[in-house]
C-alpha cells in the first residue's frame, strides 16, 4: 500500500517490511534513526516504540503507542494514526463523528486505546469497555476516566451504543464472531477492526441484520494514509492505497 502511493507519487523511496524480534528491537531503532529512516510499527511493538521515542505527539502519548515514526535531528518522533485512521473510517461509515453518543468497545489492546483516544475528542461520547481480560479492561479504563467504564459481559457492552465498534484479533482469518449480531442494539452502526478478504464474516453478518457496518479496511488505508502525510507532508492517493490492497 505505501510502495504503492510512493511510486504513485513519484517519490523514490523503497518501502520495506522488516520482521524484529522483541530483543532486537533497540538495536533495530538505533539504526533506522542513524539512517534517517521513517516508517511504520505494528504488533507487539507499538507501545516499546513510544518508550523509545525521543519525542511523540499528543495522540500518540494518550494513546500509549507509536505506530508511525521518523527521524528528526537524529532523535526518533513517534505518531500514532491509528486514532486518526479510526476517526476518519467512523466519519466515512456515518457521515460524521458520533457527537454524544455512547461507544461499546470489544477489546482493551492497543487498537482499543487508539479507539478510546478517538472517542475522547468526540463531543460528549462515552465508551464501555468489555475484553476476555477483565483485569486489563479495567487497566485501560482507567487511563480513560470520564471517558471509559468497564462492561460486565459483550452485550453489556454495545447496549444502546450507537458505535459497536469490535477491536481483538477474532475473525482474523476465521469466521468466528466477536458477538452474536442479533444482540446489536437496533439503529447501531458496527465497525470492525479486523481485515480480510471479502469483509469480515461479522460485518456482513452485521449489515444482513440491518446495520450500517464496514471492516478495518477503510481505517487500514487511513491510517496509512496519514502516516505517508507525516513523512511526506502530501497526501497520498489513497484510492491506489486502497486498490492495491486487493490487487
Ligand atoms: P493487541 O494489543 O495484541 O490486543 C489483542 C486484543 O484481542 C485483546 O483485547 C485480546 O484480549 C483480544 N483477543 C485476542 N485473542 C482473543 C480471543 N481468542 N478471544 C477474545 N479476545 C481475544 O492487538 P491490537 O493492536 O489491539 O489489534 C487488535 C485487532 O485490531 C487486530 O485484529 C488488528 O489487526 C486490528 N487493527 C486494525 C487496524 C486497522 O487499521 N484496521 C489497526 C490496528 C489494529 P485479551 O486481553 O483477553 O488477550
Amino acid at each position: 500500500m505505501q510502495q504503492a502511493a510512493l511510486r504513485a507519487a513519484g517519490v523514490p523511496l523503497r518501502y520495506d517490511a522488516m520482521d524484529v524480534l522483541p530483543a532486537d528491537l533497540a538495536s533495530t531503532l538505533a539504526m533506522l534513526a542513524a539512517e534517517g529512516a521513517a516508517g511504520n510499527v505494528t504488533v507487539p511493538h507499538k507501545e516499546r516504540v513510544a518508550e523509545a521515542c525521543a519525542r511523540v505527539t499528543a495522540v500518540a502519548r494518550r494513546a500509549g503507542a507509536v505506530n508511525t515514526f521518523w527521524v528528526e535531528d537524529g532523535l526518533l518522533v513517534g505518531d500514532n494514526t491509528d486514532v486518526g485512521g479510526f476517526h476518519n473510517a467512523v466519519v466515512q461509515l456515518r457521515g460524521a463523528a458520533p457527537d454524544h453518543a455512547l461507544i461499546g468497545v470489544i477489546g482493551a489492546g492497543g487498537a482499543a486505546a487508539a479507539v478510546l483516544t478517538a472517542v475522547a475528542a468526540w463531543a460528549g461520547c462515552e465508551a464501555r469497555i468489555w475484553n476476555r481480560n477483565e483485569p486489563r479492561a479495567a487497566g485501560l479504563v482507567a487511563r480513560f476516566p470520564g471517558v471509559a467504564a468497564l462492561a460486565r459481559s459483550p452485550a453489556d457492552a454495545v447496549a444502546r451504543a450507537a458505535l459497536v465498534v469490535h477491536a481483538t484479533t477474532i475473525g482474523m482469518g476465521t469466521d468466528d464472531m466477536p458477538l452474536d449480531p442479533a444482540a446489536l442494539p437496533p439503529g447501531a452502526d458496527v465497525l470492525d477492526l479486523v481485515y480480510r478478504p471479502g469483509e469480515t464474516t461479522w460485518v456482513r453478518a452485521a449489515r444482513a441484520h440491518g446495520h450500517r457496518a464496514c471492516d478495518g479496511l477503510p481505517m487500514l488505508v487511513e491510517q496509512g494514509a496519514l502516516a505517508f502525510e507525516r513523512w511526506l507532508g502530501q497526501p497520498p492517493d489513497r484510492a491506489i492505497m486502497r486498490s492495491s490492497l486487493s490487487a
